[in-house]
């Protein structure tokens, strides 16, 4: 019996029978918003955020004019905590309209000790922060700031357990994300995720597949499993089981028809995965499979343990069995060190390969990491002139790649009415390409052939297939 659980339900309780009082006050719901920085593992955190509040008794609303906000934040790149601390500024405004509003700020920021003193010192009104590894505990974070009015600051330097089968409130109801694994070892040299996600740890096998039988008996058709590095997935659990072996297991659940998965590190991808992405049908014929450089010298000083040459033979092999397979990638620019030759080695990489999409990233210094500290951190013009080289690279080669598929008819899953024209619909394909084409929100949630009849760059218009 999962005891932390049922504390945390009857944390839900307990403050629910204060914010039901409250609303009583009022003669109206209260009301929360969640705003998400940052990666799909946030995304997936806000769900079960939303969950919780959901259970307390708050309703969702559009904006920050909420009397609960909460900033689910990011720190990978500075741009990101920056953000954070702009829209805080204009959230005080609108504290001093509403005094009872609470806000509430955590994720992978607040897992810094000077972030923490910076919101204790110069963000008097933030009422709770709490980290990356004590989200199970919003109830009792809630609970104690509504009851005691003093502010609660939260924040776990490790993980302590996982908790399983709290409430999560789904933004999509035929789609959902699916936590695999949490943490990460592998101390990319630029990257903070270690040290504000903490170590590697794999959920059971059986919790994760009993959670996507759930959701497929909710009506679920298409899940992502997440984590930093998939492809290191259950090697450290007491029934060591390989991420190949869980995808398998994945497929066999009935009403699942399409899995993803973020973020495969070249250097765990095995044979069995590539076997796996080549017989499976229901595993998407996409690959997410971050570069970060083109150079063996700077890969080494970024601790990516694969060359130039490494991550070009992977990808021969994964497109020998799967020829049609669209690869993606996010790739680093300025890394310390990274001379014209270097940069010129991520292109040919680029071009080599022939990436569907690539994010690509001006390298952000982060403290505490170890590239923060190496000599010759590039100057910015250098930065962005190859930055914007490295973008035209990208797209020109993308909008070819992506056509591959042009006069076409294939699956879409219909994912919501295009926000420019209400006319169509949005969908994917199992690719991971955008397909937009009339039709109406009944469509919504459902697998569509789609003739595709005109690629416009990096997504298609389409018509249904008839
Ligand atoms: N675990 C995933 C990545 C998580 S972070 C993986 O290894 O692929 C997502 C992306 O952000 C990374 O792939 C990297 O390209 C980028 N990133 C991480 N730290 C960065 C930094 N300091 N500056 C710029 N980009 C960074
Ligand atoms: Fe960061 Fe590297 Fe871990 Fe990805 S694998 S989260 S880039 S340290």
């Amino acid at each position: 019996m999962n005891s932390e659980k049922e504390k945390q339900f009857d944390y839900m309780k307990k403050a629910g029978e204060i914010v039901k009082e409250r609303a009583s006050e009022k003669g109206r719901a209260l009301t929360y918003f969640i705003q998400t920085f940052g990666c799909q593992m946030n995304a997936k955190d806000s769900e079960k955020f939303a969950g919780i509040l959901e259970e307390i008794g708050y309703v969702a609303t559009d904006g920050e004019d909420a009397d609960f906000v909460l900033y689910n934040t990011c720190t990978v790149r500075e741009n990101a905590n920056l953000k954070v601390y702009g829209r805080l500024g204009v959230l005080k405004t609108k504290k001093k309209k509403n005094p009872e509003m609470l806000i509430a700020v955590c994720g992978c920021m607040m897992q810094e000790e000077e972030v923490r003193e910076k919101i204790r010192q110069s963000y008097p009104y933030v009422d709770i922060v709490f980290g990356t590894h004590n989200i199970y505990k919003l109830a009792e974070l809630v609970y104690d700031r509504l009851s005691s009015q003093k502010r609660v600051i939260d924040v776990y330097d490790e993980a302590t357990m996982i908790v399983e089968d709290l409430p999560q409130h789904r933004k999509y109801s035929f789609k959902a994300g699916v936590n695999i694994m949490f943490g990460c070892n592998n101390f990319c040299s630029y990257c903070k995720v270690p040290y504000v996600r903490g170590r590697e740890r794999s959920r059971k096998a059986e919790d994760i597949l009993n959670e996507i039988k759930d959701l497929a008996a909710d009506g679920v058709k298409e899940i992502m499993l997440l984590g930093q590095n998939v492809n290191s997935y259950g090697k450290t659990l007491e029934e060591p089981i390989s991420f190949a072996a869980l995808l398998k297991e994945a497929e066999k659940i009935e009403g699942i028809e399409r899995i993803r998965f973020m973020t495969s590190h070249p250097k765990d991808l095995s044979d069995e995965l590539i076997e796996v992405l080549k017989n499976s049908k229901k595993v998407c014929n996409h690959l997410h499979l971050p570069l970060q450089s083109g150079s063996s010298k700077i890969l080494k000083d970024m601790n990516r343990h694969y060359t130039k040459e490494d991550y070009l033979s992977l990808v021969e092999k994964i497109k020998t069995a799967n020829p049609d397979i669209a690869l993606t990638t996010d790739i680093i620019v300025g890394f310390p060190g990274e001379t014209e030759e270097d940069f010129e080695e991520t292109i040919d990489v680029v071009r080599k390969v022939k990436f569907d999409s690539a994010f690509t990233f001006i390298y952000s210094k982060r403290t505490g990491t170890p590239a923060a500290k190496m000599e010759n951190q590039i100057p910015e013009d250098v930065v962005k002139s190859r930055f914007d080289r490295l973008l035209s690279e990208v797209q020109n080669i993308s909008s070819e790649v992506v056509k591959r598929y042009e006069g076409k008819t294939l699956p879409v899953l219909v994912e919501q009415i295009n926000e420019q024209d209400s006319s169509l619909v949005t969908g994917r394909l199992s690719n991971n390409t955008v397909v937009h084409f009339e039709g109406d929100k009944s469509l919504i949630g459902q697998i569509i052939d789609v003739k595709l009849n005109e690629c416009k760059g990096f997504y298609y218009l389409g018509s249904v297939a008839r």
